[in-house]
């Protein structure tokens, strides 16, 4: 047998804020390699596997030693052996293996970049691409249609704005390319009317325009001059999609904003009815996390209010575990998963998610994290499981950039070649 593990070894490796994260490398009895590097986050929710750190002072506590440690001396061991072709054997070894409800022994950084790196080489393995080997005998999905930042706030601009990410989606474009051509022009134009304003501070954790707005609408105005600017019809060929992330903005119904006329303390019904306002004036077609993680009741009460013609993510409420989406699905609490595999921790669970999500009628969005690398697993999973829609941060950057690009290749190996999935492509998108 030429696919077993021979080889599996952790080392530390650099994300895009300059942290230190975990690679993982499996190379297999045939010879073949397979590599995947864990990404992590900045705005996480409480629900989410433990992204295991040494604490301490090197490297502000970043350190990933504990979680390499644990790679050698345990998960190396165990898999040595088994055939790489075994991804739910292999994930179920790792979440006994680590024993704790929140992966917090082993570390989920040690164990998603074991998981991922276990698909890579049975891909390689077996001689066939990546989004092959994910779809198994099932169809392969189109190219997902991007979600891409252009300004970063929140967490990822030092608070600068209230909301985390302003983002656009191509929802007019004919093919995967001309999406990203839509978004490389709104995204240069941006830029340069944000230069003239004198609004442009530089650029923020995933590769937006970091903003010196003194209120959240003003990114909006921005955002809809930009895409008028690059010459698209708003709303019709691009339109625009938020991350409020509300769980940074407060807890248990009490929010604080500091962007607006004033600032201002929220409960949840203000809350949503400051978004609600925003999607009567802005064509915008997604909003994630438009209330915290720990009010649920207010974040379904917010969908039904929002309507089906928009699409309403869940990210820190459901954190890619399939109970909690099922949870949030029964009570009406948005209508889109994002599908973050760090946040659960092996490529199974994330896989079970993904069907909890379609089987309550939800879409997913697979989403890259604030802290990247090049790794580009996630494009190829979008295509595999057939997921629509894909969030990677802006269009600047190369730890962005490597997922676009990916998808370009892609592009060219697909049977589908570079069509996005088919009409209604967007399935709330408006009208
Ligand atoms: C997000 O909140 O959707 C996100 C990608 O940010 P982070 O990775 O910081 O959680
Ligand atoms: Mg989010």
């Amino acid at each position: 047998m030429k696919t077993a593990i021979a080889e599996l070894r952790g080392r530390r490796v650099w994300d895009s804020r300059g942290r230190p994260t975990v690679e993982v490398e499996i190379r297999t009895t045939g010879d073949a390699v397979g590599r995947a590097i864990a990404p992590a986050g900045a705005s996480t929710g409480s629900g989410e596997a433990v992204d295991l750190r040494d604490g301490g002072s090197t490297f502000g506590g970043y350190d990933v030693r504990r979680a390499l440690y644990g790679i050698a001396t345990e998960i190396a061991p165990l898999l040595r052996g088994r055939d790489v072709r075994d991804q739910r054997a292999i994930d179920a070894l790792l979440v006994t293996l680590d024993g704790t409800p929140d992966k917090s022994r082993l570390g989920a950084n040690a164990l998603v970049a074991t998981s991922m790196a276990v698909a890579h080489a049975a891909a390689a393995a077996t001689g066939v691409p990546l989004w092959r080997h994910l779809a198994g005998d099932g169809p392969v999905g189109p190219l997902p249609l991007p979600e891409i930042q252009i300004f970063g706030g929140g967490a990822h601009a030092g608070g600068r704005l209230d909301v985390q990410d302003f983002m656009v989606i191509a929802v007019g474009a004919p093919d995967f390319a001309t999406a990203l051509d839509w978004t490389a022009e709104v995204h240069r134009h941006a830029g340069r009317l944000m230069a003239e304003a004198g609004r442009l501070c530089g650029v923020a954790d995933e590769g937006g325009w970091w903003p010196a707005f003194d209120r959240n609408e003003e990114a909006l105005e921005m955002l809809l001059r930009a895409i008028e600017a690059a010459g698209r019809l708003p709303g019709e060929e691009m339109a625009i999609a938020l991350d409020i992330a509300a769980s940074t903005l407060g807890r248990c119904g009490r929010y604080h904003l500091r962007r607006e006329a004033e600032p201002r303390e929220l409960d949840s019904d203000g809350l949503a009815a400051l978004w609600l306002r925003w999607l009567e004036r802005y064509p915008i077609v997604s909003i994630e996390d438009p209330l915290a993680e720990d009010d649920p009741a207010a974040f379904a009460a917010f969908t039904r209010a929002a309507g089906p013609g928009v699409q309403v993510v869940a990210d820190d409420l459901v954190v890619t575990d399939a109970a909690r989406i099922r949870r949030a699905a029964a009570a009406g609490a948005g209508n889109t998963a994002l599908i973050k595999p760090n946040q659960i921790g092996t490529l199974s669970e994330v896989r079970e998610a993904v069907r909890a999500a379609g089987e309550a009628g939800w879409a997913g969005i697979v989403s890259a994290r604030s802290g990247e690398t090049e790794d580009v697993t996630i494009v190829h999973l979008a295509v595999g499981w057939g997921l629509p829609q894909l969030k990677v941060g802006s269009f600047a950057r190369g730890e962005r950039m490597a997922k676009w690009n990916e998808g370009l290749r892609l592009a060219e190996e697909l049977p589908s070649g570079g069509a996005l999935p088919p009409a209604p492509r967007f399935p709330w998108g408006r009208g």
